[in-house]
């Protein structure tokens, strides 16, 4: 059997280019925001802006954007820096523009900036659109959503706000920031997802101690060993990071081995067949399924400086091993017991542990947000919570219904077509559209 190895240098790419007639900053409008409005968006992400430009071509213009950023996108892209991730995972066709608007989309953008694209991010644009796999500059992807925020209107409907609280209302949803409230008539959350934290018992819970960070800090570049906790591309970044600095890696994985696939999830999950599969099964049979493929797993694109890497010494993996504590001695050494006593010693301890989605249960009173075993219960075609007909939920908080892709940017595309179809015709009917009803109805 032939096993083929995708180029080590497609995972790099030019950041920080100019592309002309986009502004590179966005102040936000000043002052607070209404005290009124038609629809919330909590989160100005990728999910947020993508909710924001579907509603612009529903009609709907009177939206408000919270988000603490400065700036549409800002958590994501300072994430994929802080990582120095130079390309996305997922291919051209996966973008939050609008589909079925004659919007611009991403592989279109590309396309438009020929010019400005390397020989191989020309190769990868020729790749999307001759249907095959293709690798996204990061770049690219930024100014995309530029260019979205722009031409639909996002920037200046954004305000700087953490919501606090999201009360609904029989005819309305009252949403609370740590600045003011702001009254609507749908509110959308769109928050994302947190770092996930170690388990209380590595080191006691809290903080954690000297020496030891998560992947969402700094690495501070005294650290020549480096001990890496994790299995996902996360810490594959680190890893190479730390390898191309010159430093000393090791490398705690607890299965066999490190899995390599092109997309965090199977394909399969992308397209609406995989999605049928979640549709058909009840509650624990989708609980099962979304333990069983949202797996922790690396780019091919890393598996040649890996392998180089441990054969040439710099690189030590323990693999199949569990972490059962993580400590410091004080001196500028931090330590990771494995689950079978063994020590592995560094003088930084990162922990890549993944996310977790913010699924709304602390910002919704508990009664409302019906959490099922950490998830939300959402109507499946309108993504509205069911205890609370004018909350709606895109990206992660929607695995239960969309499956494991709805935390990646083509499942934010998925659930924003149902969400701002709901979300306009609900405007135009004075009231939420509820159940089977919703689609159909905005479909005419
Ligand atoms: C490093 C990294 C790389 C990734 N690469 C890919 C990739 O290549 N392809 C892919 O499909 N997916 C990728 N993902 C998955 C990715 O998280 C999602 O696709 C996407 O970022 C999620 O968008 P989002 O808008 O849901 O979340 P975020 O980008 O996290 O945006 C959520 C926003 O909500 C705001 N927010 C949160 N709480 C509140 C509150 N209480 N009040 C107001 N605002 C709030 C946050 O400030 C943030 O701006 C990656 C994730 C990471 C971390």
């Amino acid at each position: 059997m032939i096993t083929f190895m995708p180029d080590p240098g497609l995972l790099d790419s030019p950041r920080r280019r100019a592309w002309p007639g986009l502004s590179t900053g966005h102040a936000g409008p000043a002052g607070e925001p209404p005290e009124g409005t038609d629809v919330v968006i909590v989160g100005a992400g990728p999910a947020g802006l993508a909710v924001a430009s579907a509603l612009w071509h529903h009609g709907v213009h009177d939206i408000v954007l919270l988000d603490p950023a400065e700036r549409p996108c800002e958590r994501f892209f300072d994430r994929i820096d802080l990582l120095g991730q130079r390309v996305l995972r997922s291919p051209y066709e996966h973008h939050p523009g609008v589909e079925g608007y004659r919007d611009c989309e991403l592989l279109d953008f590309a396309r438009l900036h020929w010019s400005r694209l390397t020989e191989v991010e020309r190769r990868e644009v020729r790749m999307a659109q001759a249907g095959h796999r293709s690798v996204v500059p990061v770049d690219v992807f930024e100014a995309y959503c530029r260019h979205l925020v722009s031409s639909h209107h996002v920037g200046e409907r954004t305000w700087r706000a953490t919501v606090q609280e999201v009360l609904p209302e029989p005819d309305t949803v009252v949403v609370r920031t740590d600045r003011s409230s702001v009254t609507a008539r749908f509110a959308v959350l769109c928050a994302g997802e947190r770092r996930r934290v170690a388990p209380s018992s590595w080191w006691g819970g809290g903080p954690p101690p000297d020496g030891v960070s998560y992947w969402d800090e700094p690495v501070p570049e005294y650290a020549n060993r480096l001990v890496v906790v994790g299995a996902g591309l996360t810490a594959a970044h680190l890893v190479s990071n730390a390898l191309a600095a010159g430093r000393q890696v090791h490398w705690v994985i607890r299965g066999d081995a490190e899995r390599y696939q092109c997309a965090d999830v199977n394909s399969s999950f992308f397209r609406p067949e995989g999605r049928a599969r979640f549709d058909r099964v009840d509650w624990p049979d989708r609980l099962e399924l979304l333990g069983r493929y949202r797996r922790a797993s690396i780019m091919f694109e890393f598996r040649p400086l890996f392998e180089r890497a441990e054969a040439g010494g710099g690189l030590v993996v323990h693999r199949g091993r569990a972490v059962a504590a993580v400590s410091a001695a004080g001196d500028g050494t931090a330590f990771v017991r494995l689950a079978d006593g063994d020590l592995v010693t560094g003088e930084r301890v990162v922990l890549a542990l993944g996310t977790t989605p913010a699924t709304g249960g602390d910002l919704l009173p508990d009664a409302v947000a019906g959490t099922r075993d950490g998830w939300p219960e959402l109507a499946g075609d309108t993504l509205a919570f069911r205890r609370a007909p004018r909350v709606l939920a895109v990206g992660a908080a929607a695995a239960m219904v969309l499956g494991p892709a709805a935390r990646n940017i083509d499942g934010h595309r998925v659930a924003t077509a149902r969400v701002a179809a709901a979300v306009a015709e609900g405007l135009r009917r004075g009231a939420p559209v509820a159940g089977e009803k919703a689609l159909a109805v905005a479909r005419g």
